[in-house]
């Protein structure tokens, strides 16, 4: 499961991910973050059995913690199935079923917003 985290000024202050994880001892994998001195966001991953344990451990002031779904919007209408977003995320967001129609796996994005800014048929826009 992936967990958007925003941190607001108080929660830049102290590193709460490792408070999380030492608090909870459940392990999460950071896949994308941008954190400065006044606020921040982190995408994690954690197993689905796991992720209620390390919700509660990081649940603090200046913390939101949101299950992010749906990463990405794709217009079926707008698709021609060109297949160059396959090509284009490395997270194997995107692959072909039987029939070379386009599937999308939103619960693997990393929100880099590439697919997004190549797709010829502007046909997929990202919900951060
Ligand atoms: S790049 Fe755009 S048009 Fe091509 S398969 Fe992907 S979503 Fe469809
Ligand atoms: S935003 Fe990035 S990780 Fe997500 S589907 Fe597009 S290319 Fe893949």
């Amino acid at each position: 499961m992936k967990l958007m985290v925003e941190f607001d000024s108080d929660g830049v202050q102290y590193p709460n991910i490792a408070a999380a994880i030492l608090r909870s001892g459940v392990m999460v994998n950071v896949e994308r973050a941008l954190i400065d001195g006044d606020e921040g966001w982190a995408l994690l991953d954690v197993d689905d059995k796991d992720a209620d344990m390390f919700i509660t451990a990081l649940s603090r002031k200046g913390v939101s913690i949101r299950i992010q779904k749906d990463a990405v919007s794709h217009n079926r209408t707008d698709c021609v199935d060109c297949g160059l977003c396959i090509s284009i995320c490395q997270k194997q967001v995107f692959s072909f079923d039987e029939n070379w129609q386009l599937v999308v796996d939103s619960e693997r994005c990393v929100l880099c917003g590439r697919c997004a800014t190549y797709c010829p048929q502007r046909a997929l826009s990202i919900q951060k």
